[in-house]
């Protein structure tokens, strides 16, 4: 298991990393989780203040969204990794500096660099910048783009379902698109 060796290794980077000032204020690290060998990666902003508490990704009301959207998409949530550009909780949940992004952009790096996934779903504007720089991610969600060696699925936070309730019938019809994308490109890397 040299994935999950070194997962677990970058995990450990994390916990004592003092990079940037958003450890000071959080109550832990929250490096991320699932599968090591997931062909799947779901990338959040931040920590909220549940994950902070527990230290694992997307188990508040967000989470519950998402849960809810891998249900629609078909996809097992243990057969997917999820993780955050950041690894620790800004204060009050304000947007990560650009300081602070780029101080942590080493471990998300390091964490697709082992994962090597087919597809990866930044969850908003702020994640899906990270990927397709200037995004538009009301108009641009959804859409599959290649970036790099990967297929980049950039979708709207599933926070947004939770002020904006019509935003849920936009996230259950890209997640359902995006799992018929995610068994085509399996069926394609199987054949
Ligand atoms: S947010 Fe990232 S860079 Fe900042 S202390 Fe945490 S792990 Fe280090």
């Amino acid at each position: 298991m040299v994935g999950a060796d070194s997962l677990a290794l970058i995990a450990d980077d994390i916990r004592t990393c003092r990079a940037c000032p958003l450890c000071e204020s959080a109550t832990q690290s929250v490096p991320g989780s699932g599968a090591t060998d997931a062909r799947l990666l779901i990338i959040g902003e931040a920590p909220g203040a549940h994950e902070d508490k527990a230290g694992m990704p997307f188990v508040g009301a967000s989470g519950k969204v998402l849960d809810k959207l891998l249900h629609v998409a078909g996809v097992a949530r243990s057969t997917v990794f999820i993780a955050n550009v950041v690894k620790h909780r800004p204060p009050q949940n304000r947007d990560p500096l650009p300081a602070e992004v780029a101080a942590c952009a080493q471990f998300l790096q390091r964490q697709i660099a082992v994962i090597n996934p087919l597809l990866i779903v930044p969850l908003g504007r702020y994640a899906a910048a990270r990927w397709i720089p200037g995004i538009k991610i009301s108009s641009a969600h959804g859409i599959p783009q290649h970036v790099a060696n990967y297929i980049v699925v950039p979708m709207l936070h599933p926070a947004t379902a939770l002020y904006q309730p019509r935003n849920m019938a936009v996230l259950e019809a890209d997640f359902q698109a995006l799992g018929v994308l995610y068994r085509t490109v399996l069926g394609d890397v199987a054949q």
